[in-house]
């Protein structure tokens, strides 16, 4: 049903009368595209493929979308420049060394303006994202359920074949994303424990960071970075000391490390129940003018300039269809630009 759909708005779209009219209505419109990883070697995890990424951003011109990155999209946000065109804004989060490799360069072919949302403690080889190293674990380990007690509370995951794997790891990470710091590590370790798996001290191969040379060879050749914070815990399972404290780090060794990073920052996770408007304060303090949330939907210039810490980011979706789809003026008008 889904998938009709999209192909039905897809030849709205192309209807160039039609188009035009909408456009005209709905007017400058924004959509900002989150990408993680790229399709990898690594199974249990569906990543993007580039040839779908260059497919999607070669017939985005073709329609005339422009690309903007969100700097300037914001930039012209507050200083009242209004766009031509819709425009599309292309980001990616997390700062592994495949998207630098896989998916960054054809962002960069197209001129895409892509940003990259790094996490601090990754790219510096401290430790890499707890939710990956879930990834890792359960990707290997033999054993078919895990089963543990936390809080009172009996868990049960099914873990005897991939995709019961990929639904226990969602489930896993959604459940331990909210715990404060000492439980968080307590039940990691002892996850660790009872999925047989010992964690490599070196971070192993589909996981590794970019590195910040390779990083500001990009940034000579087009790519903003920006600020992922440190660790990729999300932001209400900390006090707000513990975020500052994050923020500051992570803007710190940018500053150290990168000519030019993004003055738009980017929450860990980002759905509306990982970060809160107490945040807002502390990014503002430290320069930051807005920050990109995970929340779906298309925005526009109004938007931005009016609530400029929680701006909505569409998850680059897995067919042309759906890409089409979300940078149309119709999810444009679903998503109630008023
Ligand atoms: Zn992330």
């Amino acid at each position: 049903m889904e998938l009709t759909m999209d192909k039905i708005i897809k030849k709205a779209v192309e209807f160039k009368p039609l188009t035009f009219m909408a456009n005209q209505l709905i007017g400058h419109y924004v959509t900002i595209f989150m990408i993680h990883r790229p399709l990898s070697k690594e199974n249990n995890y569906q990543g993007l493929n580039p040839q779908l990424l260059d497919e999607c951003l070669t017939y985005a011109k073709q329609l005339g979308f422009v690309f903007a990155s969100i700097d300037e999209i914001w930039n012209d946000a507050l200083n009242g420049v209004k766009a031509q065109r819709p425009t599309l804004c292309f980001t990616i989060d997390d700062g592994f060394e495949d998207q630098l490799t896989d998916l960054v360069p054809v962002l960069l072919k197209h001129n895409a303006k892509p940003t990259l949302y790094v996490l601090v403690d990754f790219v510096d080889n401290l430790n890499w994202p707890w939710d990956y190293k879930l990834i890792y674990l359960i990707n290997k380990t033999n054993i078919a359920q895990l089963k543990f007690t936390h809080r009172d509370q009996e868990f049960t995951f099914n873990l005897s074949t991939p995709e019961e794997k990929i639904i226990s790891r969602r489930a896993l990470v959604r459940y331990m994303k909210y715990l404060p710091q000492a439980d968080f590590k307590m039940l990691m370790d002892e996850i660790t424990e009872k999925l047989q798996v010992a964690l490599p001290t070196k971070i192993p191969e589909p996981y590794v960071a970019a590195k910040w040379d390779d990083l500001r060879e990009y940034e000579k050749k087009g790519l903003r970075i920006g600020s992922h914070a440190c660790s990729h815990r999300v932001f209400n399972s900390l006090s707000l000391e513990e975020v500052n404290e994050e923020l500051v780090r992570a803007k710190t060794r940018l500053a150290e490390e990168l000519q030019s990073p993004s003055n738009i920052f980017c929450y860990p996770s980002g759905t509306s129940l990982d970060y809160s408007s107490e945040h807002a304060p502390l990014l503002k303090e430290l320069g930051y003018s807005g920050a990109v949330s995970a929340t779906p939907g298309n925005t526009n210039y109004e938007f931005i300039k009016n609530d400029p810490y929680n701006i909505r980011r569409h998850s680059f979706p897995g067919s042309l269809d759906r890409f089409i789809r979300y940078a149309s003026w119709f999810e444009a008008m679903r998503s109630k630009l008023k």
